[in-house]
């Protein structure tokens, strides 16, 4: 399978050099040349197909031969390694549970299968290669455990000082082995900006073989279909007709992996993103103008994004024709005022607990469903309600307890390289690594 940069067509690249690349010129993204079906048998009987089977189906045909038959099946077995429940919580509201992970969090999938993918790709390399991530909390974690203990990759964790949760931090920072975290006395620009010089510095990237583990890679995005898969398998087995899936959306990554498998023959009834504030794709499919917005900060914070990256995909895959997307996916924007009161409703009456994100997209599918009362559908809960304490504890007016994998992180010692927002001390940090190894 090829992949062509959706800025410029003329720039093919196979599976590997995508992965490795992370995007093309002018930071274009990688898209697919051609949408691979299911087999119908495979995708009307799923339950009769064991997991790593059908996360192995999703994946092999956007690999191909690049990565041997027994490998990409380790590297997916590795990457599904926990459980990924779709909870029924009321008559027409299920929960695809996806925070079993790591650190609690839906993205562990997408990093999970993309370190293993490079580790595999780079294990020919002679040098050590240095995955060099800026991080504004979730995704640092997530990269982190991704790549724990990987062979013959060092990761370095760039991270705002102070401006990430405790346990955000401690995630990023308590590995130790091959990860270092660098906590830098600025802010989440400072911290990219940093990144920005250090690929474009011809010292460091002729001394060290750098890469970025960017959400937009390839690799990150295509196993996200894996878990609409895994859900329908279970939806199947209890329901009748099709469902409607409801995503809490922020850069569109996650509900793009979604529609793209849709599109191969995943038998959904309609998408809906559900966005917080930050409302720009709602706005879209109100008024047809895609316009970027500043951020706005709420309780759902993994989704303040003005200028959701992965968007454009999801028009490439519709070729651009809008009464087509909009007749497949529908857009909310909640406050976090109603975030806040379902937490609560919800905790109450369905004795299920929620976090902000899963929150805004039960209000979104709750809407959607008011309109569409024959219908039913499920949310992704995307992280652990752990992960967010505050705003969860002052929805239902209690404590939350601590799972004790948290405990465990949270009683471990934090280790950091202090550095300023000035270049030089990381080109320092960075060259003086090197020659360490
Ligand atoms: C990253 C993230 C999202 C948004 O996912 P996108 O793929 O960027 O739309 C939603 N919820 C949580 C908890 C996240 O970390």
């Amino acid at each position: 399978m090829n992949y062509y940069n959706l800025k410029d067509k003329e720039e093919q690249v196979n599976f590997k050099t995508a992965s490795i690349k992370g995007q093309g010129k002018e930071k274009g993204l990688f898209f697919p040349e051609r949408i691979p079906l299911f087999d119908k048998n495979f995708i009307e009987n799923l339950n009769q197909f064991s997991d790593e089977e059908i996360a192995f189906r999703c994946m092999k045909d956007f690999v191909g031969d690049e990565i041997p038959e027994e490998d990409l099946r380790r590297i997916i077995s590795e990457t599904i390694s926990f459980e990924i429940p779709l909870k029924k919580i009321n008559d027409t509201i299920s929960v695809l549970e996806l925070f079993h992970g790591p650190t609690l969090a839906f993205k562990d999938i997408g990093a999970r299968f993309m370190s293993r993918c490079l580790s595999y790709f780079l294990k020919d390399e002679n040098k050590k290669v240095t995955v060099l991530v800026a991080t504004s909390g979730d995704t640092g974690g997530a990269v982190a455990h991704g790549f724990y203990k990987v062979n013959g990759i060092d990761v370095v964790i760039l991270y705002p000082k102070n401006r990430v949760s405790a346990v955000q931090e401690k995630q990023l920072t308590a590995l130790g082995e091959n990860i270092t975290a660098l906590e830098v006395d600025g802010s989440f620009d400072d911290c990219q900006n940093l990144i920005k010089q250090a690929f474009s510095d011809i010292e460091i990237t002729s001394s060290l073989f750098l890469t970025s583990a960017n959400s937009i890679n390839i690799a990150r995005w295509l196993p996200q279909q894996i878990y609409y898969l895994l859900a329908l398998k279970q939806w199947q087995k209890t329901e009748t007709g099709n469902p409607v899936i409801c995503v809490p959306s922020g850069n569109f990554g996650n509900i793009c992996a979604g529609i793209l498998a849709h599109f191969r023959g995943l038998p959904v009834e309609h998408f809906i993103a559900a966005c917080n504030t930050n409302d720009v794709v709602p706005n879209y499919l109100k008024t047809k103008i895609l316009k970027p917005k500043e951020t706005i900060a709420t309780l759902s914070n993994a989704m303040d994004v003005g200028n959701p990256s992965n968007f454009v995909r999801i028009l490439e895959l519709f070729q651009h024709q809008f009464e087509n997307l909009s007749a497949h996916l529908s857009g909310y924007s909640v406050s976090d005022e109603n975030t806040l009161n379902i937490i609560k409703r919800v905790y109450e009456r369905d004795h299920y607990l929620l976090e902000p994100h899963g929150a805004v997209a039960y209000v979104a599918l709750k809407d959607y469903l008011k309109e569409n009362p024959s219908k039913k559908g499920f949310i992704l809960e995307t992280a652990h309600p752990v992960k967010f304490p505050e705003s969860v504890e002052k929805a239902i007016g209690e404590k939350i307890n601590i799972p004790e994998s948290l405990a465990d992180l949270m009683s471990r010692e934090k280790k950091t390289v202090e550095i300023n927002s000035d270049f030089e001390e990381l080109k320092r940090f960075l060259l003086n690594k090197n020659s360490n190894l």
